[in-house]
């Protein structure tokens, strides 16, 4: 498979900057082996789908109803129909700050799926888990707990472990791979051979530094990329590794 690079921009940008970063990025080269998402807030996604050559439109988040009264959300068939092909559901920021559980992460992993767009569902240890031994386990009751009735090609996993989102702090190649052969190993005991085609990228503080080293483990299909992926050339380069890795 192809590698999978998803910017997640979170509440970040205005109109000049989205223009900025659009002009950058529609003057580099073109990427090969490695398909590049973008997922700004909501209200820059047209500029973005309008200016910006070779990357896919992303949303950060959708609602869990389908439609109604529900003021200030957004559902999943919205952002289908707004050209969205992939959304981040259940990502640790969402857990942690807006207190959603795996039963929310799953019903909006539904939702997306069922409006026959890519959910990116993110799951990960906090600092206690990994320290206790126990991040093994918590990655698999959260898997075990967002993927019911989650259709396999529909479905990209992202492992992001708490502590090194938004920190400097990566997680080593051994520690990523390792957490991915585990969610690969779930992935198959749930849908068999379908599994192995599940795409599973690493988040948590990639950057052009460390992308290539993570990116030679053999378990690791991409990156989802929060503070790098705000300057065009930071993020152009993380996806070239990637590519590169897959060529
Ligand atoms: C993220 O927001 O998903 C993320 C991984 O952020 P950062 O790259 O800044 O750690």
């Amino acid at each position: 498979m192809a590698g999978l690079v998803i910017a997640n921009w979170k509440m970040h940008g205005s109109t000049a900057a989205v223009a900025e970063f659009v002009d950058q990025w529609n003057r580099l080269p073109p990427l090969g082996h490695v398909d590049t998402v973008i997922c700004p807030p909501y209200p820059y996604l047209a500029a973005v789908a309008d200016a910006m050559t070779g990357m896919v439109l992303g949303a950060q988040n959708c609602a869990e109803a389908d439609q109604g009264a529900f003021t200030g959300e957004v559902s999943a068939d919205m952002l289908a129909d707004w050209g969205c092909r992939y959304v981040l559901v259940g990502h640790s920021e969402r857990r942690s700050l807006y207190g959603e559980g795996d039963a929310q992460v799953a019903i909006k992993a539904r939702r997306v799926t069922a409006a026959g767009i890519k959910a990116v569902v993110c799951v990960g240890e906090t600092l206690d888990n990994r320290e206790s031994g126990g991040h093994e386990a918590v990655v698999g009751r959260q898997l075990q707990a967002s993927l019911a009735e989650v259709p396999a090609a529909e479905l990209v996993v992202a492992y992001e472990p708490v502590w090194a989102i938004g920190t400097g702090r990566v997680a080593t190649p051994e520690q990523a791979d390792g957490m991915h052969a585990v969610i690969r190993a779930h992935l198959h005991e749930q849908y068999g051979d379908a599994g192995n085609d599940v795409p599973i990228v690493y988040g948590g503080s990639v950057k052009p530094e460390n992308a290539a080293e993570l990116f030679q483990c053999p378990n690791i299909d991409g990156a989802l990329v929060g503070g790098a992926s705000l300057d065009a050339g930071s993020f152009w380069q993380i996806a070239s590794a990637m590519g590169a890795g897959r060529a």
